[in-house]
């Protein structure tokens, strides 16, 4: 855990804006306590991995008499502390800075005996993720009594079987045909990659953003697996296998996947990450630190309507696969020993999910081909510099074409492993560079303008490029728009009460990790998948040209934003745009304005920087709010950074 990662602040902000999550961890404590005490017993409370102190303090407040609050991240830890005392708990709940593994029990223990009551919330959107099942497995053998009550008492996992060609194009490359003089050309992915397992990394998103066009249901929802929480659990490598009948025909894909967790044995204090079309919208509780998962087949699976299928799930420790066969296969659960998916053709380590969709995107692609066709000619020497790019397969296919026939293609592709400042004529066969070729595209981007790595790249082989060289993107451009977000907002809000109980030291704690970080940096964010509108018009804030080299000076820029529209200022967007020859350009930000409420439209496949205002305006309460935005924002070429300000 880092504190100062985003991440892990949005995350804790986010839990404790979660007031189904609260009010239903608060319901399940009271009625565990008064259990317990119906039975003439103390109630005794272990909380693991207890962050603010908020479930210890639900708990002594539905009166346990004793709370052992276990939080392994000392910041955390500290925090609990003050909170707890702040609250008037500390005669009531002891915070012990420990991984729930390390805690000993007796006399002289970190506890004084087992606990009878056991209160956790370790789940991640994957419900497995985070180490709930080795936490729970240890802790029942070690640290609560047989027979304790648990809240949650159990969490069960849910399966839909969907096609969705948007979905599987994050998983798998395909055809891209590109338009030659002499016919179209079909650039295919290697076997390999075709057959390729994938990672077992979990795929989790908003599927609330996902519009029903956008996939076909061709099972009803089944339940995989559950666990309970109360009796001893094994978190040892195991599989589940249900049989779906398929209500529709079409390719089987994906498997859309989510859970709910039960606060009591009953089942009636549910609390459910059931995405929109199983549960009515008025019950959605929006929160970001639990989604839904997407996870991939292995292989595309036509399949009939009513068709009889077995989808089986496979997990270890820490996270789950999915496979589906046609008949049901004899499997011994003792000994399951089938492997988590492990890439073999390298493309799912160097692409991830949105990269892949991006390559799929077939408009990007043919702005690319568009602008290639142009600059490209049957001589042209081209250097590509981008990460796994598919760019100099699209130029091979388009520029050199009469040596086609004659070459195979590995023999006109020549990879480089050099870095451009190390680059040397030898690399280049003595030749000059004609066209210079980028997406721009790298790995280790987090923000828009980190791709201006390109730009740096551009400059380091200078020599290397002929006279007249020709670079593509020619140049880029930094827009900026300030929006109201429909629900990001809450992971920068203060909390200040959760439940009733008084937070506000884990809101300075995090004011205070901003402020030391100035505060003046944006994050990144898919905005595909956290809707919000727009309040003024996109703006052109900085432009860079790569036809030149990196200036030496710093690039800025100051002007303001007229607020065209009331609501809340949450913040600006800024995002890239490349111009890659003066009339074609690949936008990363802002597709649409898709009406007259100013919803906006964001590329699917990129992410885009946040910059979140410290004082939020609001035009529909304050008379006197002012018409625009004044914004100061600076490029400084030493460190490729942006660093911005605004006035409201
Ligand atoms: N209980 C709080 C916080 C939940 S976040 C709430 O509901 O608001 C989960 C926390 O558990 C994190 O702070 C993490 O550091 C901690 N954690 C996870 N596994 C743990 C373990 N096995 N032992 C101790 N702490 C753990």
């Amino acid at each position: 855990f880092d504190w100062n990662s985003v991440s892990f602040r949005s995350r804790y902000a986010d839990m404790l804006h979660d007031k189904d999550r609260n009010v239903k961890y608060y319901q399940g404590i009271r009625a565990a306590v008064s259990r317990v005490k119906e039975r003439g017993e103390k109630a005794i409370v272990l909380d693991i991995g207890t962050g603010t102190g908020l479930l210890s303090m639900m708990a002594a407040s539905a009166g346990a008499d004793f709370c052992y609050a276990v939080e392994v991240f000392k910041p955390m830890a500290n925090a609990a502390v003050k909170i707890v005392e702040k609250n008037g708990f500390s005669d009531k709940i002891k915070v012990i800075n420990k991984h729930s593994t390390e805690v000993t029990v007796g006399p002289d223990g970190d506890m004084q005996c087992r606990a009878n009551i056991l209160v956790t919330e370790l789940f991640d959107t994957e419900l497995i993720g985070e180490g709930a099942l080795p936490t729970y497995e240890h802790a029942h053998k070690h640290l609560v009594q047989e027979g304790c009550e648990a809240v949650p008492h159990r969490a069960t996992v849910y399966v839909q079987l969907v096609e969705s060609k948007r979905m599987w194009s994050w998983n798998k490359l395909f055809p891209v045909s590109v338009e030659a003089e002499d016919g179209e050309k079909i650039i295919v992915s290697p076997s390999e990659m075709e057959n390729c397992p994938g990672v077992p990394s979990v795929c989790d998103i908003q599927l609330n953003q996902m519009p029903s066009s956008d996939f076909t249901i061709l099972s009803d929802v089944v339940t995989m697996f559950s666990v309970d929480f109360s009796k001893p659990v094994r978190s040892a490598s195991t599989c589940y296998s249900v049989q779906l009948e398929t209500v529709k025909p079409g390719k089987a894909q994906i498997v859309l996947s989510w859970w709910d967790i039960d606060m009591d044995p009953s089942g009636k204090i549910n609390c459910t990450m059931a995405p929109y079309w199983v549960k009515p919208t008025s019950a959605l509780q929006w929160r970001d630190h639990w989604m839904q998962c997407v996870y991939f087949l292995p292989n595309e699976e036509p399949v009939f309507q009513g068709e009889k299928v077995y989808l089986t799930a496979y997990r270890d420790e820490y996270s789950v696969w999915y496979k589906l066969q046609k008949a049901r296969e004899k499997e011994n659960k003792a000994d399951v020993h089938v492997e988590s998916p492990v890439c073999r053709c390298q493309a799912h380590l160097l692409w991830n999910r949105s990269r892949f969709g991006e390559l799929n995107d077939q408009n990007r692609t043919c702005q690319y081909i568009k602008s290639l066709m142009k600059v490209l000619k049957t001589d042209s020497v081209c250097l590509c510099i981008s990460d796994g790019s598919l760019l100099p397969v699209l130029a091979h296919y388009i520029g050199a074409k009469q040596f086609l026939k004659a070459n195979h293609l590995e023999d006109k592709i020549k990879i480089l492993e050099a870095r451009p400042e190390s680059l040397t004529s030898s690399h280049l066969e003595d030749k000059k560079i004609s066209v210079l070729l980028g997406e721009p595209f790298f790995t280790t981007s987090l923000l828009p303008w980190h791709n201006l790595y390109f730009w740096y790249a551009r400059t380091a082989v200078t020599m290397h490029l002929a006279s007249d060289v020709t670079v593509l993107p020619q140049s880029a451009s930094l827009h900026m728009m300030i929006v109201e977000f429909q629900d990001l907002w809450r992971i920068r809000s203060p909390c200040g009460t959760c439940e009733g109980f008084d937070v506000r030291t884990m809101d300075d704690m995090i004011k205070n990790s901003l402020n030391f970080r100035e505060s003046k940096e944006a994050e990144p964010h898919p905005l595909w998948e956290y809707p919000c509108k727009s309040l003024s018009d996109p703006q052109e804030v900085l432009t860079f040209d790569f036809r030149r080299t990196v200036p030496q000076h710093c690039l800025s820029a100051e002007g303001s934003l007229n607020l065209l529209r009331k609501g809340k200022s949450h913040g600006a967007v800024l995002w890239m745009e490349y111009h890659l020859t003066a009339d074609t350009s690949v936008n990363t930000g802002l597709t649409q304005i898709s009406n007259d409420k100013g919803n906006c439209e964001w590329n699917p496949h990129c992410k885009q920087a946040v910059y979140f205002f410290s004082t939020v305006i609001d035009s529909e309460i304050q008379t006197d709010f002012p018409s625009a935005v004044t914004y100061a924002i600076n490029f400084n070429p030493k460190t490729g950074e942006i660093t911005m300000d605004f006035k409201l």
